[in-house]
């Protein structure tokens, strides 16, 4: 009992000592500088000797804590592209201290806000303090794709201005400012050929959206199909023939019909009816399952949750019955990360704290 008694004793006086010194300005700076040090170093490591997808957003426009709307980073040998730039995904790059620098090109699906709404700020930290980029950031997408960078090229020319004028051309040179929008057209599926990746895109039905695009990555006999938002569609399934993963999208109708009839009892029809209307939009993670067996996929991924897990127990509401269809699969979360090294059939499935 004494020695309990000494225990606590001692353990009040070193947290009262903590707490005073972490009042003295000189032990703040060193704290300060330390972490400061730690967010300037030690960059994400992803390895240049196999195919790399980084989910660096999970989730569809609903919200849910500690999720961005959807992007995957995609790492081929030294090459990064970036799938999709919804809301909240950059910052995420940026907090796992990712070289966004490096970026080549971002490949959109699709039109809609939660794909594209974070392009300003990969836009930013794609082009200051980058020397080894010379030319405006690449944008492939479909029909009005160009539409889209050149709008969010009028509402950024006044912030390309004010960072040239006062870092100077070294640090924001106007003449690589602002994107190049490449038009895909399906009729060369190819859109990109490049030190042994080849990236297919593909069309998929996100009625009223079209075009709405699907990726393919082949990378040294490596691969990753990315489904865009879809519904259940055999152009992913024919896409997808053999690949080592399949990240589609998902949406659990069970769930979205709760959401539903909780905001018809609150008086919200509104919301009530976005809800009945994105029913037939969408995949459910049973389809998405059933797509990755008739494509002889090894690992699929669900991503673009509808809606994004909140807690374990909505986990495993949301793939409820995918179990009884495969068995190797993942539930996304911001920061799982899919590693295929090269010379190899291995699938490594990782998640950044
Ligand atoms: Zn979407
Ligand atoms: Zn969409």
């Amino acid at each position: 009992m004494k020695i309990i008694k000494y225990l606590i004793f001692i353990i009040a006086i070193l947290v009262i000592g903590v707490l005073i010194l972490i009042r003295i300005p000189s032990i703040q700076d060193r704290i300060a500088t330390r972490v400061i040090k730690n967010t300037l170093t030690n960059p994400l490591s992803l390895p240049d000797d196999a195919l790399t997808a980084l989910v660096c957003g999970s989730r569809s426009p609903i919200p849910s804590p500690n999720r961005a709307e959807t992007c995957i980073l995609i790492k081929a040998g030294e090459n990064l592209y970036i799938v999709d730039v919804g809301d909240g995904s950059i910052s995420n790059l940026r907090n796992w201290r990712v070289d966004i620098n490096k970026v080549k090109a971002v490949l959109l699906t699709h039109l809609h806000s939660d794909h594209i709404s974070d392009l300003a700020d990969l836009h930013l930290n794609s082009w200051i303090m980058n020397p080894t980029r010379s030319k405006k950031l690449d944008v492939f997408g479909p029909q009005g794709v160009d539409q889209v960078v050149n709008g969010f090229d009028a509402a950024y020319k006044l912030d390309y201005q004010f960072r040239n004028e006062h870092h100077g051309d070294d640090v924001a040179p106007l003449d690589s400012a602002g994107y190049e929008p490449n038009i895909i057209d399906l009729a060369s599926p190819i859109i990109i050929d490049d030190n042994g990746l080849k990236v297919t895109a593909f069309s998929v039905i996100h009625d009223p959206v079209e075009p709405a695009l699907g990726y393919r990555f082949d990378y040294k006999g490596r691969s990753i199909v990315i489904s865009g938002d879809t519904i259940y569609h055999d152009n992913v399934i024919k896409n997808s023939k053999d690949a080592d993963v399949l990240f589609h999208e998902a949406q659990a109708n069970h769930m979205i019909k709760i959401m539903e009839n909780e905001n018809v009892k609150l008086g919200n029809l509104l919301l009530a009816k976005v809800m009945s209307d994105i029913v037939t939009y969408h995949t459910t993670p049973v389809e998405a399952a059933e797509i990755a067996n008739k494509a002889n996929v090894r690992h699929l991924v669900f991503y673009h949750l509808t809606p994004a897990p909140r807690n374990n127990i909505m986990e495993n509401m949301f793939v409820r019955g995918v179990n009884e269809v495969r068995e190797e699969w993942t539930l996304s979360d911001d920061g799982t990360m899919v590693i295929l090294p090269l010379n190899s059939d291995k699938i490594e499935i990782k998640k950044i704290n």
